[in-house]
């Protein structure tokens, strides 16, 4: 099955940039972009992040408000601060080079199993599994593993399957395969027809492997009324640096969870600090995270003065533009820069 699978994958791979290196910085990023990111998308993210760090070193020198620019519009904004944090760690306890095996790996910032797993298999040859979604989608249906796979002893199960199946040689490209073969063939609604490895396959002989793997389903995602507000003062717009867990450090325009009235938002604001004065809705727009949708109210306000609390600030056409905004205010930034430039005109 090994054998099947990598001539598969030396045939069939895509010609993906981070494929070329076994730089262990490179392939790091690399992994951590393509979580919860198609491949095609990280592209263009993994070549501007490695033009402008192009060693960890320079990673961990470089300014987060930086770091966050380039990772913008690829979403979970988490990975871009942890890899950060990790770069300078690997620089601090390891020197800058990193560590070789999982346990050492695992060590750092925002490192999981999965990872590790993966740098260690690529970039230092180490046998080891690499099990994200699609890796665990295709062992389930190799190995016909037909229990809930959320539940913790199912999931050691799979893991230890997925170990077993790790060949001493080339692990790194046997890794690499399983993961092209759950991204492009042993999908969702899998394409046995294509597949190398069916003969080798339990489910693909059962004939359930599209009922594969089982999961229970999760609670959906909760709707989270926001009333999100775009303060104006002559030709700039208001900014806020969010602290709350989620989205945290990056500018924002000031949103206020379960308050969508222009006239209530105006007296959170001026319990901010903000004093001004309702003008009008704007629109209304929607964002999706894991576990929560925001349902957002834009609302446009009229600021008395360009006083400004502290962790606010003021921010002309250009400064919008160029500071790190998370996508899920994409619609209120391209409102907010509108009415900045029709204020010029
Ligand atoms: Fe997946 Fe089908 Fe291949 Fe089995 S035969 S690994 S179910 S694509």
């Amino acid at each position: 099955m090994q054998e099947l699978l990598l001539k598969w994958y030396d045939r069939e791979k895509r010609d993906l940039p981070w494929r070329q290196t076994q730089d262990p910085y490179a392939v790091w990023v690399s992994e951590i972009m393509l979580q919860q990111t198609r491949a095609e998308t990280v592209r263009a993210y993994w070549t501007r992040f490695l033009q402008a760090f192009p060693t960890v070193q320079a990673l961990a020198r470089a300014e987060e408000e930086t770091v966050l620019k380039l990772w913008e519009g690829l979403g979970y904004y988490s990975r871009a601060r942890n890899l950060h944090w990790c770069a300078q760690a690997v620089c601090e306890r390891f020197a800058g080079r990193f560590p070789e095996d999982v346990a050492g790996l695992r060590s750092l910032p925002g490192i999981g199993a999965y990872t590790a797993g993966a740098v260690a298999s690529i970039a230092f040859g180490v046998r080891t599994a690499a099990v994200d979604g699609n890796v665990e989608r295709v062992v389930a249906r190799l190995r016909g593993i037909r229990e809930d796979v959320g539940t913790p002893s199912v999931r050691r199960a799979l893991l230890a399957e997925a170990e077993a199946l790790v060949p001493a040689a080339r692990p790194g490209d046997f890794n690499q395969a399983m993961m092209e073969l759950g991204a492009r063939i042993c999908l969702p609604a899998p394409r046995c027809e294509l597949c190398p490895i069916r003969a080798h396959c339990d489910a693909f002989d059962a004939g359930d492997a599209a009922s594969l793997p089982v999961r229970q389903r999760k609670a959906p995602p909760r709707a989270v009324p926001m009333g999100m507000a775009l303060v104006f003062h002559g030709d700039r717009v208001l900014l806020r640096r969010r602290e709350e867990a989620l989205l945290r450090g990056l500018w924002c325009f000031p949103g206020y969870e379960g308050e969508t009235e222009g006239e209530a938002v105006a007296q959170r604001l001026a319990a901010d600090g903000v004093c001004c004065t309702f003008l009008r809705t704007l629109g209304h727009a929607r964002h999706v995270f894991t576990h929560r949708v925001w349902e957002m109210t834009l609302l446009s306000f009229s600021a008395a003065s360009d006083a400004c609390p502290p962790g606010w600030q003021w921010a002309d056409r250009e400064q919008l533009a160029a500071l790190p905004l998370p996508t899920a205010v994409r619609a209120a930034r391209a409102l907010a820069a509108d009415i900045l430039q029709a204020t010029l005109e």
